[in-house]
C-alpha cells in the first residue's frame, strides 16, 4: 500500500487514485529566463522516479508541467539584451531540456505554456468576478478577493488574520484587502499584453497553474507537486482560484507533495554568496546521472546539502552499484545449468520487496538504494564463488537479474551511455595533437604524421581535412 505525506492534512496517508488504474499528476515547472540550477532540477528528478514507480505498480500515468513564459524576470532579461520576451524564454526552455536530458528525466505529457493557455485564464477570471470572488479596478487590474473565500489558508496553515499581521502594509488603494493578489494585471508600456475584457495586459503568475492543471487533468486529480517554497503563497493562491470554479464534490488536487529546499555547504543558495550552481555548470565536472543519483540518495521531503566532495560521494557510490552491474551484463550472457544461485534468487527478491516497500513509504529512495547496495554486494559475492570455481546457474541469476534491472530501472539509472564529463579537455587535447601533426606535415615529417593519424583511427578518431582546416569527429 502506498502512503504519502500529504502537505494539506500534515499527515501520511495512504493513497488512493481519484480513477481506478490511472495517476494524475500536476508539478509547477520553471520559469526560463536562465539556465536551470541545481535546486530547480530536484523536483523534476523526484517526480522523474514517482512516475517511473508508479507506473510499474501498473498505473497509467499522466504528467503535466508547465512553463511560465509570461514573466516580469522574462521580460526584464529580454529588456536587457534588446531581444523579444519570446526569444528568452525559447532560450532557456531549450536549456531546460538539454539539463534535464542529461539527468534522464522523461519528459512530461504536455508542456503548457502561459502564451498559449491565455483563453482558459481568461474563462477562470471571468469566473472568479462573476462568483464574487474577484475585482477588476478601474486602472484595468483584476485582484483576487482573499476574503470571499473561506478556505484561504488551508494549505500553509495560516490563517488570513495571521498573514494580515505579518504582511507589509503596502499602499494600493484599489486593493480591498492587502492580501489579495493580481490575476491580471493591466498593460505598462515595453511589455508583452494581450487583449482581455479588462483591456489589455497579461495574467499574475498563480493563476496560470490553476488554468492549466484544471485543463488537462480536470476538475480533480491525484497529486501536486513542486518545491516547498510554494505551498505559500503560490500554491495557496492555486486552490483559491481553482475550488471556486469546480461545481463537483471532487475538487483540485487530492495529495499535495513537497519537496525540500537545496543548500551549498550548509548555506542557502543565492546568487550573491556566489554559491549559486547551474546544471550545465555541474556537468562539465559530473555526469548527469551522478547528479541523479545525487539527488535520489537524499528522501525529497529531507534537505539536501550540495557540495562537491557529496557529488565525488555519490560518483563513488554509483560506481559500486555500476560494477554490479556489469557483472550482471556478463553473466546474463553466460549459460549454465548447476544449482548455485537459489539462495541469491531468494536474496535479491527479498532485497527488491523491501525496495518497493520503501517507495511505498513516500516514495523513500534513499532507504530503496540502499536495498540496491544490498542485492549488489550478493550479486558480487556470487560473482566471486564463480571465479573460485562454482558452476553457474543461469535461471537463478537470471531472477536475481531481474531484480536489479527493476530497481535500477525506477531510480534512473544505467541507461545513460557512459559518456565521460566533458570539461573541455578532449577538445583542447585535440586541438594540440592536429597543431603537431600540422607541423610535422609542415616538416614532411610524414612518418609522425602518418603516426598520430592512424592512432587516432584506432582510438576512434577520424581526422577530415576541410578548407578552414582539419576537423575531428568520432568514428
Ligand atoms: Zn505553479
Amino acid at each position: 500500500m502506498l502512503t504519502v505525506y500529504n502537505t494539506m492534512t500534515r499527515k501520511k496517508e495512504e493513497f488512493h487514485p481519484l480513477r481506478a488504474g490511472e495517476v494524475s499528476i500536476y508539478c509547477c515547472g520553471v520559469t526560463p529566463y536562465n539556465d536551470p540550477h541545481i535546486g530547480n532540477a530536484r523536483p523534476f528528478v523526484t517526480w522523474d522516479v514517482i512516475r517511473r514507480f508508479l507506473a510499474r505498480k501498473g498505473f497509467a500515468v499522466r504528467y503535466i508541467q508547465n512553463f511560465t513564459d509570461v514573466d516580469d524576470k522574462i521580460i526584464g532579461a529580454a529588456n536587457r539584451e534588446g531581444v523579444t520576451w519570446k526569444e528568452i524564454s525559447d532560450r532557456y526552455i531549450a536549456a531546460y531540456f538539454k539539463a534535464m536530458d542529461a539527468l534522464n528525466v522523461r519528459r512530461a505529457d504536455v508542456f503548457p505554456r502561459v502564451s498559449e493557455t491565455m483563453e482558459d485564464i481568461l474563462r477562470m477570471i471571468e469566473t472568479l468576478i462573476a462568483r464574487g470572488y474577484a475585482y477588476a479596478t478601474a486602472a484595468g487590474d483584476v485582484y483576487y478577493r482573499v476574503e470571499a473565500f473561506s478556505r484561504y489558508g488551508c494549505l500553509s496553515g495560516r490563517s488570513l488574520e495571521d498573514m494580515e499581521a505579518g504582511a507589509r502594509v503596502e499602499v494600493n488603494e484599489t486593493k480591498e484587502n492587502p492580501m489579495d493578489f493580481a490575476l491580471w494585471k493591466a498593460a505598462k508600456p515595453g511589455e508583452p499584453s494581450w487583449k482581455s475584457p479588462w483591456g489589455k495586459g497579461r495574467p499574475g503568475w498563480h493563476i496560470e497553474c490553476s488554468a492549466m492543471s484544471v485543463k488537462y487533468l480536470g476538475d480533480a486529480f491525484d497529486f501536486h507537486g513542486g518545491g516547498s517554497d510554494l505551498i505559500f503563497p503560490h500554491h495557496e493562491n492555486e486552490i483559491a482560484q481553482a475550488e471556486p470554479c469546480i461545481d463537483g464534490d471532487e475538487k483540485f488536487a487530492r495529495y499535495w507533495l513537497h519537496n525540500g529546499f537545496i543548500t551549498i555547504d550548509n548555506e542557502k543558495m543565492s546568487k550573491s554568496k556566489n554559491n549559486f550552481f547551474t546544471v550545465k555548470d555541474i556537468l562539465k565536472e559530473f555526469p548527469g546521472e551522478v547528479i541523479r543519483f545525487f539527488i535520489l540518495q537524499t528522501h525529497y521531503r529531507s534537505p539536501l546539502d550540495f557540495s562537491d566532495e557529496r557529488l565525488r560521494e555519490a560518483q563513488t557510490a554509483l560506481d559500486r552499484l555500476r560494477k554490479a552491474n556489469a557483472v550482471v551484463a556478463e553473466l546474463t550472457q553466460r549459460e549454465g545449468t548447476a544449482d548455485t544461485g537459489a539462495e541469491l534468487a531468494a536474496q535479491a527478491e527479498t532485497f527488491l520487496r523491501d525496495f518497493d516497500a520503501a517507495m511505498d513509504d513516500d516514495f523513500n529512495t534513499a532507504l530503496a538504494i540502499s536495498q540496491m547496495f544490498g542485492l549488489a554486494k550478493e550479486i558480487n559475492r556470487y560473482h566471486q564463488e564463480l571465479e573460485r570455481g562454482a558452476a553457474f546457474d543461469a535461471a537463478n541469476f537470471g531472477r536475481a537479474a531481474d531484480a536489479y534491472h527493476a530497481m535500477a530501472a525506477i531510480i534512473g539509472i544505467f541507461e545513460q551511455e557512459e559518456a565521460p564529463a566533458d570539461d573541455g579537455l578532449t577538445d583542447a587535447l585535440m586541438d594540440l595533437i592536429i597543431g603537431i601533426r600540422q607541423e610535422a606535415r609542415a616538416a614532411k615529417n610524414w612518418a609522425v604524421a602518418d603516426k598520430i593519424r592512424d592512432g587516432l583511427k584506432e582510438a576512434g578518431v577520424v581526422l577530415e581535412d576541410t578548407t578552414t582546416g582539419v576537423r575531428w569527429k568520432r568514428a
